[in-house]
C-alpha cells in the first residue's frame, strides 16, 4: 500500500463516515505525490498527518424557538483547521446537509485556498444543519443569536474571523455580529462580509463571482482566447452565481443559465440579471418564477434531471461556471460538456466537480480552474476587509477591485507555474495543491510542533 493510501485508510478508521472529507483529502494528497518524494522533510515532520487533523473542532447545541413557540435543536460547528499562516478564516454555512464531514472538507479546502491567495490567513469553516428556507426574519434572528451564544467565545479579530457561505449572507452576518458585540462588549472586526454601514468592504459581495470570472479570463488569455461572445453555463443562483453572471455580462460573454435546488433556467438570449436579482436578493423567491417574467426561457424541474447528472450541464456552451454546491457536476456531465465543445471550467463553488469529472476535464486538456483557486477571490477580499478594519480606513470600489484582479492573476500564475515546475503543464489542480501546500507546510515546520 502506498503512503497516501495507508494515510487515507487510517483517516477512515479515525474519522468514520466522512465521505466528502475523504474525497477532498484524497484529491489533494494524490497531487502531492511528487513534492513529497522530492523533499523528505515533509514526511519527517509528519506534515500530512498534522494537516489532515484539524487544530480544533467545536461542536455545539443550537436551541431556538420558532414563531409558534415550538422549540428546535440544531447542531452547530466551527472547525479551526490550520492557523500556520494567520488567524483562522472561513465561512459559515447554514444548510440542512451540513454535518461534520461537509464542514471538515470545506475547512480542509479553505486551508489551501487561503494559502494560495498569498495573504496571511489560516483556514476554518463552520455552520449548522439549519434550513433557513421559509423561516421568518424573526426566526432567522433568534437562530443566529443562539448560534452566537456559543460561538462568540471562540472567535476574535486575531483568532478566528468567520464570514458567509451558503445560507449566510449580509442579514445573518448582521444578526451574528450584533450578538457577538453584546456578549463580548466589544466592536471588533470579527466577521467579514459585514454591511457597508459598519465596517464592510466594497466589492466583498461581488468578489467570489467576479474573481471566478477573472480567473477564467486569465486561463483563456494563455490560450489566446477572450470571454467576448462566449456562451456560458452557470449553475446556482446565490451570491456567487449572480456576480459571476454580472461580470460575464460586463466582459461581453453571454450567461445562459442558472439554477436552484428545485430546477434549472436556460435562457438562450442571456439571463436577465435585473430579474434574477429581484427574485433572489429582494423577494427570496423560487427561481421557477423567472419564466413568468421571461416566457422564452426554459425551466427544467429537478425531477426531470438525468439520473447521472445535472440538467444545466447538458446545454451546449463554450464555458462552464459551477457556482452551486459540492459534487453538482458528475463525470457524465463533464463528458457531455467536453463533447459539446466546452473549452474552460472555472469553479465558483467548493468542490462542485466529482473526482471522476475532474479526470474527464484533465484528460480532455480543457482549461480547468479548481474551486480552491478560482473561487478564492471571496476570501481574499475578506482579508482586504480585515486590513481596512485594522487600519480604520475604507478603500474605494476601484481600489478593492484592482487588488482582487491582482490577487486572482497571482493565484492563476502560481498554480500554472507550479504545475509546469512539476512537468504537469496546464494541470491547475496539481499546481494549486502543491503551491498552497508548500506555503502552509513550510510555515508549520518553521513554527515547530
Ligand atoms: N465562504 C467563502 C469561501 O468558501 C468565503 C470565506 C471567507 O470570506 O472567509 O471561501
Amino acid at each position: 500500500m502506498t503512503y497516501i493510501h495507508s494515510t487515507i485508510a487510517k483517516l477512515m478508521l479515525s474519522s468514520p463516515a466522512q465521505a466528502e472529507f475523504y474525497q477532498a483529502v484524497e484529491e489533494v494528497l494524490e497531487s502531492l505525490t511528487m513534492v513529497l518524494e522530492q523533499d523528505d522533510k515533509y514526511r519527517r515532520h509528519a506534515i500530512i498527518e498534522r494537516m489532515i487533523e484539524p487544530e480544533r473542532q467545536i461542536m455545539f447545541r443550537v436551541p431556538w424557538a420558532d414563531d409558534n413557540g415550538v422549540i428546535h435543536v440544531n447542531k452547530g460547528y466551527r472547525i479551526e483547521f490550520n492557523s500556520a499562516l494567520g488567524p483562522f478564516k472561513g465561512g459559515l454555512r447554514f444548510h440542512p446537509s451540513v454535518n461534520a464531514s461537509i464542514i471538515k472538507f470545506l475547512g480542509f479546502e479553505q486551508v489551501f485556498k487561503n494559502a494560495l491567495t498569498g495573504l496571511p490567513i489560516g483556514g476554518a469553516k463552520g455552520g449548522a444543519n439549519f434550513d433557513p428556507k421559509g423561516r421568518s426574519d424573526a426566526e432567522i434572528m433568534r437562530f443566529c443569536q443562539s448560534f452566537m451564544n456559543e460561538l462568540y467565545r471562540h472567535i476574535g479579530p486575531n483568532t478566528d474571523v468567520p464570514a458567509g457561505d451558503i445560507g449566510v449572507g449580509a442579514r445573518e452576518i448582521g444578526y451574528m455580529f450584533g450578538q457577538y458585540k453584546r456578549l463580548a462588549n466589544s466592536f471588533d472586526g470579527v466577521f467579514t462580509g459585514k454591511s457597508l454601514l459598519w465596517g464592510g468592504s466594497l466589492v466583498r459581495k461581488e468578489a467570489t463571482g467576479y474573481g471566478c470570472v477573472y480567473f477564467a479570463k486569465y486561463m483563456l488569455q494563455d490560450r489566446q482566447q477572450t470571454l467576448q461572445d462566449k456562451q456560458c453555463l452557470v449553475s446556482g443562483s446565490g451570491n456567487v452565481a449572480i456576480y459571476t453572471i454580472e461580470k460575464l455580462q460586463q466582459l461581453g460573454a453571454i450567461a445562459v443559465s442558472c439554477s436552484d435546488s428545485a430546477g434549472t433556467i436556460y435562457h438562450k438570449s442571456g439571463i436577465v440579471l435585473a430579474t434574477l436579482k429581484q427574485l433572489k436578493e429582494v423577494q427570496h423567491a423560487r427561481l421557477s418564477e423567472y419564466i413568468s417574467h421571461h416566457p422564452d426561457a426554459e425551466y427544467t424541474p429537478v425531477a426531470d434531471y438525468p439520473d447521472d447528472g445535472h440538467a444545466v450541464w447538458r446545454y451546449p456552451a463554450d464555458l462552464a461556471f459551477p457556482c452551486a454546491t459540492q459534487n453538482e457536476l458528475t463525470a457524465a456531465d463533464a463528458t457531455v460538456l467536453v463533447q459539446n465543445g466546452c473549452i474552460a471550467v472555472s469553479e465558483g463553488a467548493n468542490m462542485p466537480s466529482t473526482q471522476a469529472a475532474v479526470e474527464v476535464f484533465l484528460e480532455a486538456k480543457i482549461a480547468y480552474g479548481p474551486g480552491k483557486a478560482a473561487n478564492a477571490g471571496g476570501v481574499a477580499t475578506s482579508q482586504l476587509e480585515m486590513a481596512q478594519n485594522a487600519s480604520m480606513r475604507s478603500w474605494s470600489f476601484a481600489e478593492v477591485d484592482e487588488q482582487l484582479k491582482i490577487i486572482m492573476r497571482n493565484i492563476y500564475s502560481s498554480a500554472r507555474d507550479t504545475a509546469s515546475e512539476f512537468g504537469a503543464e496546464g494541470n491547475l489542480v496539481l499546481g494549486a495543491n502543491i503551491a498552497g501546500f508548500r506555503r502552509v507546510a513550510d510555515a508549520m515546520i518553521e513554527q515547530g510542533l
